[in-house]
């Protein structure tokens, strides 16, 4: 592996509120070796000038459709049911595994690019391996699983499982690709309550207990969904889920956006993670997660932009964004500060995800997950604090250099792994060929 020595950065590691530093961070085999003032480094290190820029940890992103990549500008303005029925479920329902590949190298190179280097990501209910191929080529850290999904109405048949071939799919994807390279983690990912049987759902929540994998699902999204749920289940959202053995400190629940008191004592009780997707949650007009509320009752808290076509982007500044704005309305002009922001993907997100020995902040024997910026976009300027500048000033085209596990993945604004010309021509031919098949249904 090769060894880097980061010259002259400000180092923003994360460990506490309000503190960077000018410093050297060397790293060597993966992780990082030393920080400190004009470190000697060994002959054979490539030296990086990061003068002016800032050195991050890593972002980390609890909730993700890479598969729905292709999707993006094609399903506005609609409500989370209506967006599944008419536009989501249809267009998963016509990939093949060629498409699949080509949506997960779209979401994947978005991701690096704009510094985002761990992520939670839900498949659809076939074809994951091409997801895992592209993962293992493109070097980003993953925690994810196909999606599980037995019933519902208009489910397209495509996409409807028997209970013994999603299960046997999810325990065989898992044993294959969990702790590949050490950059996957499996998680059994059933979609959510209203398209997943009792049945599927315990037998899911087993499998991940038996194996040590994470469990997440989406749930509390928007008022349809939670009446629906309660009358095919006689229960509200989360007492469903606990009642089949979710929720817990290795369960991650997407949105919980409207989340009734008792079920909250319920997800605090269990440490439940949830993950917080306001770019989501705004654009499907499900409402507004109360996090500041979660916060202050102990929940561990992810950000995450979800999918394409519901966001219509991938990029964790905007999700940082309207995480520090959004909640000032209701909780007042300090409920969420840019460095609390900052730490949800970063040290929080790490601790949500039980990875904390490992990424999330930047300290000496840790993996080297790590982000360089550049401060010169005109909206950087003059400089300050640099919590500020990232959450409420930055983009991911300020994101200079990627490090996932020591490994350059970004050098220069410009993707190592793939030809990004090439990722996005993909894209486009696998699109037509998509929405040739939609309109043919
Ligand atoms: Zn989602």
């Amino acid at each position: 592996m090769q060894t880097f020595l980061i010259k002259d950065s400000t180092l923003v590691p994360m460990v506490r509120s309000h503190e960077f530093f000018k410093a050297d961070l060397l790293i060597v085999n993966g992780r990082i070796h030393s920080i400190g003032h004009q470190l000697k480094a060994p002959k054979e290190a490539i030296e990086i000038d990061a003068t002016d820029c800032l050195t991050l940890p890593g972002f980390i992103q609890g909730h993700i459709h890479l598969v729905q990549s292709l999707l993006r500008h094609q399903a506005d303005d609609l409500e989370l049911l209506d967006w599944l029925k008419e536009r989501t479920w249809p267009y998963e329902a016509c990939l093949d595994s060629e498409d699949v590949h080509a949506a997960a190298q779209l979401g994947i190179a978005e991701l690096l690019l704009g510094g985002t280097t761990t992520i939670c990501d839900y498949g659809t209910t076939h074809s994951h391996e091409a997801v895992f191929k592209a993962v293992a080529d493109m070097g980003i850290r993953y925690i994810g699983g196909k999606t599980m999904m037995n019933q519902g109405e208009l489910v397209p048949k495509r996409l409807l499982e028997s209970t013994e071939n999603s299960l046997r799919e999810t325990y065989d994807l898992g044993k294959k690709w969990h702790r590949h390279k050490d950059l996957i983690s499996y998680a059994v990912t059933p979609r959510f309550a209203v398209s997943c049987s009792s049945d599927l759902m315990k037998q899911a929540a087993q499998i991940a207990r038996e194996n040590n994998w994470y469990l997440q699902t989406h749930s509390n999204e928007n008022k349809s969904e939670i009446e629906l749920v309660r009358k095919m289940t006689g229960l509200s959202n989360i007492d469903f889920l606990e009642s089949v053995g979710f929720c817990g400190e290795d369960t991650i629940l997407a949105h919980c956006v409207h989340v009734t008191e008792s079920e909250l004592s319920s997800l605090k009780k269990n440490k439940t993670r949830i993950c917080h997707c306001p770019g989501s949650n705004l654009k499907l007009a499900s409402g507004i997660a109360d996090i500041p509320r979660f916060l202050d009752e102990g929940l561990r808290v992810l950000l995450g932009a979800d999918g394409a076509p519901c966001n219509n982007r991938l990029s964790v500044f905007h999700e940082m964004t309207l995480t520090a704005t959004l909640h000032k309305v209701k909780f007042g002009p300090q409920a969420m500060s840019a460095w609390k922001t900052l730490s949800l993907v970063t040290r929080e997100g790490a601790e949500a995800l039980r990875l904390d020995s490992e990424i999330g902040t930047l300290e000496v024997g840790k993996k080297a997950d790590i982000v360089i910026m550049k401060r010169n976009s005109v909206s950087l300027y003059p400089s300050g604090d640099p919590a500020s500048q990232i959450v409420y000033g930055a983009h991911p085209q300020d994101v200079n250099h990627v490090f996932i596990d020591g490994i350059p993945q970004v050098m220069d604004g410009e993707l190592l792994s793939n030809s990004l010309h090439e990722i996005l021509k993909e894209a486009e031919r696998s699109w037509n060929h998509v929405e040739m098949r939609m309109k043919k249904r």
